[in-house]
């Protein structure tokens, strides 16, 4: 029986707009979003023209050159975070309902989302405020130091599948470090950004700080890309769109960190145990059904306890319950639209041409809870080689392909085997084994003995195809900062270098 949450109290039927220099305006044109959860529409939203998103640009260099965010000292930028971080908790209840009504995630992971994205902002608001810098010893009588400034404009593109955690991952670092901003987020899930724009402009953040430009990738995107008054740009996406915004920003070689796909490998040795391991493969490839740049979407399984571990994954992936993400009991939702769900099964097809074996899954639940929302079952293939399509390319939701191991280096050769590195996890109770697996896989984000742990005080990103540069942590917020080495000569005489003997 299904226990269905009260009707969502948050009211999408209204204005949906752009947030630019401090005034919410309406865009050139308006994009229908579905809800994943039944396929019906949910509102409007308003879309930037190439003119609003070059609006946007000018009015955080406005705000950049003008000021008064870069001049306000760390101690001021930090205060504001907090009330923003505090504000989010205030709200969390809304933005959650928001952000699965959007997205389609279940209640439960939007709420913990909401949770980490005020705690993002309050992370960088502590951090800005803590020693910073180097002083050098170099020949007297000068002395150096060495300092952070903000780099300027930055412009922040973002993916759907986190859009309020994501716009935290990209502002709160750039604006503790005194930079304006323009955010662009996902043209399927803009609604917690424009939530967002509300609550900045309700604490009276200066008018351009931030610009908040709903639209289209291609447009709206693009032009910030491009443009030559943006002195930085921050993407996380696809690594097709990723190496496409690194073009388009050499026009004047802006700074760039690109955080992009995954296909990382869980690598699960014989020595620890199966019913825990499953636990964690289940959640590491089923969580937000799959659609996390992280997901384990690859299971490394020794030999000898091989079969049994795919039996008890299989059994246990049946019972995962896939529903619209309001309803209290879900586990899994629907994918995020049309163009996703197609996307996967086009995936799971692939695969059954490949020769792979379907497990369980494939297909879409049945019943009249799924309306025509797009959802689809946990999906498990074995029998796979490792050039198949579907252990090369990122799929992006519930679908995990098992391998079967028997050395350590061919878990390793296997594990490093695509263009990826963004994560990687291994399993084992003994653990110089674990380490010495971990040292050689290459990626930048992994685990032993456990799966996902994300934090806000650890640097995010990838080897390899799965980005440049990272983000949280320290490594986060020097992203957002020029380095500037000050030379000061304490006793000014002539160089003599010109003088004549
Ligand atoms: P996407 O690349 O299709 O879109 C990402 C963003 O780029 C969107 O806002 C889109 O409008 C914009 N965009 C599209 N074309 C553009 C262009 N020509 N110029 C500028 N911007 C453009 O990605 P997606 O489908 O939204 O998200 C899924 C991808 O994101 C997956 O590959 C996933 O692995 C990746 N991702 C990575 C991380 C990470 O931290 N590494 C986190 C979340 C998602």
């Amino acid at each position: 029986m299904t226990q269905t949450l009260t009707a969502p109290k948050v009211k999408v039927d209204r204005k949906w707009q752009l947030w630019i220099g401090g005034k919410f305006q309406d865009g050139a044109s308006e994009r229908i979003l579905t809800n994943p959860a039944d396929g019906k529409t949910l509102c409007k939203v308003a879309e930037a023209s190439k003119k609003q998103a070059e609006e946007a640009i000018k009015a955080a260099r406005k705000a950049f050159d003008e000021g008064p965010w870069p001049q306000l000292t760390a101690m001021e930028r930090a205060q504001f975070l907090f009330k923003l971080a505090d504000k989010i908790d205030e709200n969390a209840d809304e933005l959650a309902e928001l952000e699965t009504m959007n997205g389609g995630k279940p209640l439960r992971e939007a709420k913990y989302d909401m949770a980490d994205a005020a705690n993002c902002f309050r992370y960088y608001a502590g951090l800005v405020t803590k020693p910073t810098g180097q002083a050098i010893d170099v020949p007297a009588p000068s002395i150096t130091t060495v300092v952070r400034e903000p780099i300027g404009v930055c412009a922040q593109i973002i993916p759907w599948n986190y859009p309020l955690l994501m716009a935290a991952w990209k502002l709160a670092p750039a604006l503790a470090a005194g930079n304006t901003c323009i955010l662009k987020p996902s043209e399927y899930t803009p609604l917690t950004a424009i939530r967002l724009a509300e609550i900045l402009h309700e604490l009276e953040l200066p008018e351009g700080v931030v610009n908040i430009l709903t639209g289209d990738g291609a447009i709206a995107g693009n032009t910030l890309a491009e443009s030559k008054l943006v002195d930085k740009i921050a993407f996380t996406g696809s690594v097709k769109t990723g190496k496409a915004v690194a073009a388009a920003a050499l026009g004047n070689l802006k700074k760039v960190t690109l955080e992009l796909g995954g296909k990382s490998p869980m690598v699960v040795f014989s020595d620890f145990d199966v019913d825990t391991a499953v636990d964690y493969a289940l959640f590491a490839i089923f969580c937000n059904a799959g659609q996390v740049c992280s997901a384990g979407s690859r299971l490394l399984v020794e030999e000898t306890v091989y079969d049994s571990f795919v039996k008890k994954l299989v059994e246990r992936a049946k019972t995962i319950t896939v529903g619209p993400g309001l309803e209290a009991d879900t586990e899994m939702g629907p994918l995020v639209n049309e163009v996703q769900l197609k996307r996967v099964l086009e995936y799971i097809e692939i695969g059954k041409k490949e020769g792979a074996k379907l497990e369980t899954g494939g297909d879409q639940p049945k019943g009249d809870k799924y309306g025509k929302g797009f959802y689809i079952n946990p999906t498990i293939f074995t029998g796979v080689k490792q050039d198949m399509r579907i252990v090369q390319e990122e799929i992006f939701g519930p679908v995990v392909v098992v391998q079967k191991f028997k050395t350590e280096d061919e878990a390793i050769e296997m594990a490093n085997g695509t263009d990826f590195g963004l994560a990687g996890a291994v399993f084992s109770n003994d653990i110089n084994r674990a380490y010495k697996v971990i040292k050689k896989l290459k990626a930048g984000i992994t685990w032993v003995n456990s799966f996902h742990n994300t934090y806000n005080e650890c640097p995010w990103g990838g080897y390899k195809q799965s980005g440049w540069g990272r983000e949280l942590g320290t490594f986060g917020l020097e992203t957002y900062t020029e380095v500037k080495q000050i030379n000061v000569n304490l006793d000014p005489a002539p160089v003599g270098w010109f003088e004549k003997k």
